[in-house]
């Protein structure tokens, strides 16, 4: 299958950021077109397109879109989740950086179409540079009439904010991001109610991811059938996996819906010389890992969910034979403990356990028994959580023990790590 380059068709350009540069490839043609159509139309048209949403759970945008109320005459919002933080993904960033206005376009229109008067994009604080290109962007397309008040001479309003988080895994989670934005602690919301009914300020709101928003003006442009095109009829389109790990090409490769790991590993220079496949996730941390006997399993919801794992974020992280995978899950399950928000038991306390348990493996202290109790605690935490991070954080290790439990019962045998001959007492 070959690469589809379309929302990256031009990053590697010279100012690929700028107006000029957007507007040289058919920049805002799209929102030209939308702003031509009856609001209802328009989501009727995403939703007829079959695109699905790009931040991990690939919910249909414009069935999303749809909930919203229409005609309340009450105050709605667009929030773009650009807290892009899952393990091993890096697409919205790159997204944001090369090319701002391909989402600043995709916002305006998402805002017309569900009526909302003001749209906030919520972007990791830390990622500063992200941060000054999407302002600049913002103030560029102020300047040229596409956001304030009667924009393009449409008679629609829309005020667009640029909000900086403060670096909270959690505040990914769409719930825990409003809180945020409204000033709260962020931690997670019970849902129901879903955003569309009560979200920001306790009215209708879309939480849409960056990618699934850019996405829109290109599929505005070039129509329903061209889209449809790519990929297959439940996971239709294009879309941008971030390739990471121990291949010769790391980077963000953009591709129908379906391509398989063996098709892209050949776009990315194969696994680094001298060295096999071992272990990979198809959708970040939060998935289950695969193995090399997933190789032509078609990148897709319904192909990944039929091996075992999740499509997620589409980020591929790629592990070779001198991984040790004990130290890859102690990794991630660290990290799972120290961004838990600490809001229900099995999580707070599950991956707190998971942790001393998982160190004392990687440090050749544990015992076969403490196998059992790790998939206990996952047990414990996986579908009893108040959100997807308790399962993100029971699915390394589950998926792991799956594939590799000789790995691990070795490191009990052996009293130390196989892949460190060097280490052998426990470093925590
Ligand atoms: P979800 O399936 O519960 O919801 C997906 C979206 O659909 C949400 O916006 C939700 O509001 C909406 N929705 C679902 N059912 C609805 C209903 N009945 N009515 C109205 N709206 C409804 O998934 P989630 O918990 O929001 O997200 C989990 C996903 O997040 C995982 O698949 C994971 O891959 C992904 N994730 C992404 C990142 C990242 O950095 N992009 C980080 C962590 C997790
Ligand atoms: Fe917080 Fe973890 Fe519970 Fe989610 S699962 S609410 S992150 S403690």
């Amino acid at each position: 299958m070959a690469l589809t380059p379309v929302l990256s068709e031009f990053w590697g350009e010279k100012d690929s950021w700028t107006l000029d540069t957007y507007r040289s490839h058919d920049g805002y043609r799209g929102l030209e077109k939308a702003l031509a159509m009856d609001p209802d139309d328009l989501i009727a048209f995403v939703k007829d397109s079959g695109l699905r949403g790009r931040g991990g759970a690939g919910f249909p945008t414009g069935t999303k879109w749809s909930f919203i109320p229409q005609g309340d005459g009450k105050a709605h919002y667009l929030v773009v989740n650009a807290d892009e933080s899952e393990p091993g993904t890096c697409k919205d960033m790159p997204l944001m950086m090369a090319s701002p206005h391909t989402l600043i376009e995709g916002i305006i229109i998402a805002a017309y179409a569900i009526r909302a008067s003001h749209a906030f994009v919520y972007v990791r604080g830390e990622v500063v540079p992200v941060l000054r290109r999407l302002q600049a962007a913002v103030a560029e397309a102020y300047a040229a009439g596409y956001l304030g008040k009667n924009l393009l001479g449409s008679g629609f309003d829309l005020e667009l904010v640029i909000h900086a988080g403060a670096g909270a895994y959690i505040c990914g989670e769409e719930t825990a991001l409003l809180d945020s934005l409204e000033g709260r602690r962020g931690q997670p919301r019970l849902r129901p109610p879903f955003p569309a009914v009560a979200g920001l300020y306790a009215r209708p709101t879309v939480v849409n991811n960056v990618e699934s928003i850019a996405s829109v003006p290109v599929i505005l442009s070039k129509g329903i059938e061209w889209f449809r095109s790519m990929g297959s009829e439940k996971s239709p389109g294009f879309t941008l996996y971030s390739i990471s790990g121990h291949v010769c090409r790391p980077g963000q490769y953009e591709a129908p819906l379906g391509i398989t790991l063996r098709e892209l590993l050949d776009y990315a220079g194969g696994i680094r010389p001298g060295h096999e496949l071992k272990f990979w996730t198809p959708g970040g941390s939060s998935t289950p890992m695969f193995t090399g006997e997933h190789l032509d399993v078609p990148l897709d919801y319904e192909g990944v969910g039929a091996a075992g794992s999740m499509l997620g974020t589409k980020a591929l992280q790629i592990f070779d034979d001198t991984t040790c995978v004990v130290r890859a899950v102690l990794r991630w399950t660290e990290f799972y403990a120290h961004e838990s928000c600490g809001k229900c038991t099995p999580c707070r306390e599950g991956t707190y356990w998971l942790v001393q348990i998982l160190r004392r493996l990687d440090g050749g202290t544990g015992t076969e028994a403490d196998l059992t109790t790790v998939l206990d605690i996952a047990d414990g935490i996986a579908g009893k959580s108040f959100c997807a991070l308790g399962d993100g954080a029971a699915s390394p290790i589950v998926s792991s023990l799956k594939y590799f439990r000789d790995e691990y019962i070795r490191h009990v045998t052996e009293q130390a790590c196989p892949f460190d001959p060097h280490r052998s007492t426990l470093m925590a």
